[in-house]
């Protein structure tokens, strides 16, 4: 980024995975960014913590921020030599004001950038199933602005040559005058019985589209309480949505899943389940601490277990050679912990096929054990430890971490509390997560595997499924099975 410069960066119509890369990399780096509302709330996890964010768009849906004031604070900021992002939704250009702003920078003579964004109007259509063109059925787009703002006559758009454009008309902003749009449409020549769709929430969790036709759109977005940001789109294409609807079909539409393991490992599930359509609340009722403990002398060693990638990693972090490995038969409980360990470099010797403390026990049974070494969190089970010393091995458990409770606040304790499903992934989110969330409110319970749902029965609380393998991949199968059935 250059100092002294404004970015015009568009964010997106919302879905985080919208966002531009180079938005992204603009984000990260700002000194300053001046966002907008209709934002991606993700947007701006990636800013710097010690950037000025500053939020210019309505305040509270009240009054807006004067765009004067807008102006005088990007200028300010780049004639003092910060790098500026003036971060909106959708793209900056298509009615953001990013050319009254550019012409401001221009103006001020500062140096401005601008960074496309997917815009709502393309974007909210794709994800309802909706090409905005199509070779047969419109071979032009027109974007228009609905004027939400009453203050705002809509005198200035002519009906008569909308009504005859020949393609699908996109209209932003419309929900409020949605029964003049349609209404002027007709008028214009518009046929009643034209396929109109109206948007809401686009490529948000909780997008509503309603199908409907130039006649009957405005009475059942009246019915329906669709609301703002909405786009609305006039022509045939509207009808494809039949057809493509795609969004909906995907298997974990429409329900809420609640993670509630440590932040680290929750990513990647919560990716997973959103990539399938499920909204999920990220309620981390653990966090892991690394214990102040060194490692022993690893050659003394002919087996070493390893139970959670966390293990994995706590040991890498602690060993700077992995050759002290070589002479070490390797056991990884899982899946998960052996790809943690092949980060790493090493490839387990033993993943046992199922992933628990018995299945692991099985799969040691042919292999000669004298000395062990257990890697894993302070509050593991002893169920291995004591199989293997069963069988005459030496063995020495080493805790490298310890789980305890992260704080949830109550509007995400709530959030779970009342999801769909709630999903547990170890005993220690099963304990944490029940003492922080207290009363659960009728949702299905997920557990990962036998040890899971005994830490659950204990809780009194009966898992209503159990993941098959016992690994967070059969985790997700397990829930797609669930939704399926209901
Ligand atoms: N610059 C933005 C548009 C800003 S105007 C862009 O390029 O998308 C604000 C209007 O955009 C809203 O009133 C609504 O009509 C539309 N809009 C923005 N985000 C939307 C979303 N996620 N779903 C549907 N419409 C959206």
């Amino acid at each position: 980024m250059t100092p002294g410069t404004v970015y015009l960066v568009g964010a997106g119509p919302g879905d985080p995975g919208l966002l531009t890369v180079r938005a992204a990399e603009l984000i990260a780096s700002a000194d300053v960014i001046l966002h907008d509302r209709l934002i991606p709330a993700e947007a701006l996890a990636g800013a710097r913590p010690d950037a000025e964010v500053r939020y210019v768009g309505k305040q509270g849906g009240g009054r807006q921020v004067p765009q004067e004031e807008t102006h005088r604070l990007l200028i300010e900021r780049a004639r003092a030599g910060r790098t500026v992002v003036r971060l909106k939704g959708g793209d900056p250009f298509v009615f953001g004001r990013g050319g009254e702003e550019a012409l401001a920078c221009l103006d001020a003579g500062i140096p401005f950038e601008v960074v496309p964004g997917v815009t709502a109007g393309v974007a909210a259509p794709a994800y309802a199933g909706i090409p905005v063109t199509h070779r047969e059925l419109a071979s032009g787009v027109a974007f228009i602005t609905g004027h939400e703002d009453p203050a705002k006559p809509d005198a200035s758009l002519d009906w008569p040559a909308l009504a005859a454009f020949p393609g699908t008309l996109v209209f932003y902003m419309g929900v409020r005058t949605l029964p003049r749009i349609a209404a002027q449409l007709v008028a214009g020549g518009r046929a009643a019985d034209e396929p109109v769709a109206v948007v809401e929430r686009g490529t948000l969790p909780g997008q509503r589209t309603l199908l409907a036709t130039l006649g009957d759109v405005a009475q059942r977005a009246a019915a329906e309480r669709i609301e703002a940001p909405a786009i609305t789109v006039v022509g045939p294409v509207a009808g494809l949505r039949e057809q493509l609807a795609w969004l909906e079909r995907r298997p974990l539409h429409g329900r809420t899943i609640a993670v509630t393991r440590a932040r680290p490992q929750a990513s990647a599930l919560a990716a997973r389940l959103r990539e399938l359509g499920a909204a999920v609340v990220e309620a981390p009722a653990i966090q892991t601490r690394s214990l102040d403990q060194e490692l022993p002398d690893l050659a003394a060693y002919d087996l070493v277990c390893v139970t959670s990638p966390n293990g994995a990693h706590a040991l890498f972090e602690r060993l700077d050679d992995a050759r002290a490995l070589a002479g070490a038969t390797v056991a990884a409980i899982g899946p998960g912990t052996a790809r943690a360990l092949a980060e790493h470099g090493i490839r387990a010797d033993v993943v046992p096929e199922r992933a628990v403390a018995e299945g692991l026990v099985d799969a040691l049974a042919g292999i000669a054990v004298r000395r062990a070494l257990l890697v894993r969190a302070r509050e593991g089970r002893d169920m291995l430890p004591d199989a293997l010393r069963g069988r005459g091995a030496e063995v020495d458990v080493l805790a490298l971490y310890e789980t305890v409770a992260e704080p949830l606040d109550e509007d995400t304790a709530r959030a779970a509390a009342t999801a769909d499903y709630v999903t547990f992934t170890s005993a220690s989110t099963v304990r944490y997560f029940l003492d922080a969330a207290g009363e659960l409110d009728g949702p299905r319970i997920a557990s990962i595997g036998p040890a899971t749902s005994a830490a659950l029965r204990e809780a009194g609380v009966e898992p209503n499924l159990e993941a098959e393998p016992h690994t967070p991949d059969g985790l997700v199968e397990a829930l797609i099975e669930d939704a399926r059935l209901r």
